[in-house]
């Protein structure tokens, strides 16, 4: 496997590149280009405290504006890069723009913390963590700002070197959430074995259900059973009023989702946190 050859450093991934090249794969060659071209942007959503309509964080959501083909969401190429490694030039990427926001967002004196999503092939071995390290100091960036969303999926791929690397990240002053819950296999027992502060339940979870649903007990207990490992958390993909409520009764701590707002970019998501500040989210909480 030419990927794993190239495990040892971060940098020699894109030498995969150059072997895919000699094959067919032209969305690889896409992919490095549109990385040269600066055509990935990340954008935001807010990520909102229910107890007071608090707008403290949000997460980064990666696009692909492409000259012809127009906006690509992730999971049209997110995929395919983990299947050749390439993911990793675009991880590299990711890390250098989500640093400079939150040390832009900073400075602007409006600082959030920001969410930013890893895939299992970054968790392989701990090449992040010297990466890391280097573009904390290239970009002047403070690791509290940033919180990475591992999926249950992705942690239980290479469980031991997941956990080395999850350690590692602690202990550099980033933190932990695990993403899409409840749709891996990962119980809540070895959740305790990994250095996570938050839960974010996958938005399958969130519909609106009645009380004698399962859903809804599903929903109550993972909830209750989060808290009581002392996680906090976040619903996503959170679309009406109705599913709003349903949270606030659960006694949810975070929301994501349309309901919200959807993903923008950075100039139109620092003029909509002006706006709420002003006009706040208090009415949805009555
Ligand atoms: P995710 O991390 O679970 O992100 C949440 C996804 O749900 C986002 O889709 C978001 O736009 C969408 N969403 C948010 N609120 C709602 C809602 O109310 N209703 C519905 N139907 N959807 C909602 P998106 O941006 O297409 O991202 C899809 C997935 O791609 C992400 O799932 C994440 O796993 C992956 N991804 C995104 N950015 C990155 C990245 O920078 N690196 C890596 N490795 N993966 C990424
Ligand atoms: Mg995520
Ligand atoms: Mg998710
Ligand atoms: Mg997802």
């Amino acid at each position: 496997d030419v990927a794993r050859t190239y495990r040892l450093d971060w940098v020699e991934y894109d030498k995969v590149l150059e072997v895919g090249r000699q094959g067919d794969l032209g969305l690889m060659s896409g992919i490095s280009q549109a990385i040269s071209n600066n055509e990935f942007r990340l954008y935001l959503q807010p990520k909102i405290r229910m107890a007071d309509g608090g707008m403290v964080s949000a997460e980064a959501l990666i696009r692909w504006e492409h000259p012809t083909r127009g906006l690509i969401a992730p999971e049209h190429f997110i995929p395919f890069a983990e299947k050749t490694g390439c993911i990793r030039m675009i991880t590299k990427w990711v890390l250098s723009e989500a640093m400079d926001i939150v040390a832009l967002l900073r400075a602007n004196g409006t600082p959030i913390q920001l969410g930013v999503n890893l895939s299992a092939f970054d968790l392989d071995d701990t090449a992040l963590l010297k990466l890391l390290e280097q573009l904390l100091i290239e970009h002047r960036a403070n690791p509290a700002d940033i919180r990475f969303e591992i999926t249950e999926h992705s942690a239980m791929n290479n469980p031991i070197a997941a956990l080395e690397v999850m350690h590692g990240l602690c202990n550099l002053g980033f933190s932990i959430s695990i993403d899409d819950f409840g749709t891996g296999y990962s119980s809540l027992a070895y959740l305790q074995k990994m250095p996570v502060s938050e839960l974010k339940i996958d938005r399958s979870f969130v519909k609106k259900f009645s009380s004698e649903d399962t859903g809804f007990v599903l929903l109550k207990s993972i909830i209750s059973l989060g808290h009581q490992l002392g996680l906090s958390i976040v619903a996503e993909g959170v679309e009406n009023a109705d599913e709003w409520d349903m949270l606030v009764d659960l006694d949810c701590d975070f929301v994501q989702g349309f309901y919200i707002s959807e993903a923008m970019e950075l100039d139109q998501f620092e003029a909509w946190w002006k706006n709420q500040s002003t006009s706040s989210h208090q009415s949805r909480n009555g």
